[in-house]
Order: C-alpha cells, then structure tokens, then sequence
C-alpha cells in the first residue's frame, strides 16, 4: 500500500503541496475533491479521494449536480413521476 515517504513541512496557515508525483500517480488534478480521514490513535492523516454518490440510492453511475447534491439517473425519473 504504501511505496514510498516524502517528507513535507506545515506551514504557518496548515498547509502542505502534494508532491506531483503523488498526485500523477493518483491521477489527482485540480480541484479534485480529497477527503482527509483522521486517525489520531495511530498518527496518521489519510487523503482518499472522495467520490460523489446518489443522494438517494448510493449509486455512482452518471450523476448530476443539482444545489449541491447529486442523484442518479434512475432516481431522477421516480422523482419526476412523482
Ligand atoms: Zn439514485
């Protein structure tokens, strides 16, 4: 899982710049939304990609964005005939 460290200094706001080869091999661009997990037992912060689900299903086939959620094509129907 893990393949290899760079080390990376805080600065004074919090932040840290991802090494592009870290970002290359995730295929990570910009604006790519980043989930920050926090496992503070084992001193460790771990950024996953986070990936947009169906606000009503879960599902995470061909979503679109409305007000700031997403839904599913399926869902989308069975609202509409509602
Ligand atoms: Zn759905």
């Amino acid at each position: 899982m893990r393949n290899s460290a760079t080390v990376r200094l805080i600065d004074e706001l919090g932040r840290i710049v991802l090494p592009v080869e870290a970002r290359q091999a995730m295929n990570w661009g910009e604006k790519t939304p980043v989930e920050i997990w926090i496992n503070a037992t084992d001193h460790e912060i771990i950024l996953r990609q986070h990936r947009f689900v169906c606000t009503y299903c879960g599902s995470m086939d061909n979503l679109k964005a409305y007000q700031n959620k997403h839904i599913c094509p399926d869902c989308q129907r069975a609202i509409a005939t509602l």
